[in-house]
């Protein structure tokens, strides 16, 4: 049988188990030791040549949290289960299932959980983007001369 797809990705894959699709790796989030984070892990749901973005499916286990991190990119996000609070900018915010979030260029972004659930998130992207940069001293002193950001930085719930 021919197939004439420019990509092996099916047309069509169904969930495995919630949260988890046929044909997609669980996968560390980050390259081990590139920054910090912890208990996340990464799922590409689409990833194609004849795509400029790719969606993404992130998880966070309880307690653990993203990399505190910006880019020239963006991200586009929408929260799939569990609670967490993010950071875009300089605003700290709960987030919950069907929240939209959008992440700017140049805005420093978290994740950190709430609760006792797992936190997932799908999260849109460019295909072709620029490697995130991490805060200096001077970046993170900026950040906490907001208060609720201090707080979240803290590990600490400023909503
Ligand atoms: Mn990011």
């Amino acid at each position: 049988m021919r197939d004439d797809s420019p990509t092996r990705t099916s047309r069509f894959r169904a969930p495995t188990e919630p949260f988890r699709w046929q044909g997609v790796d669980v996968l560390a989030y980050k390259e081990e030791g590139s920054a910090p984070f912890k208990a996340v892990s990464r799922q590409v749901l689409f990833s194609e040549p004849f795509l400029a973005g790719e969606l993404r499916y992130f998880e966070v286990a309880p307690g653990g949290h993203t990399t505190l991190e910006r880019h020239e990119h963006a991200h586009g996000v929408m929260i799939l289960r569990g609670e967490a609070l993010c950071l875009v900018g300089e605003t700290v915010r709960r987030v919950a299932p069907n929240d939209l979030v959008l992440i700017p260029p140049m805005s420093w972004h978290q994740f950190r959980t709430r609760g006792d659930e797992p936190m997932g998130f799908l999260c849109m992207v460019n295909a072709d983007r620029d490697r995130p940069q991490l805060p200096d001293n001077d970046d993170l002193y900026g950040l906490r001369a907001t208060p609720a950001v201090a707080a979240f930085l803290d590990g600490q719930d400023p909503t």
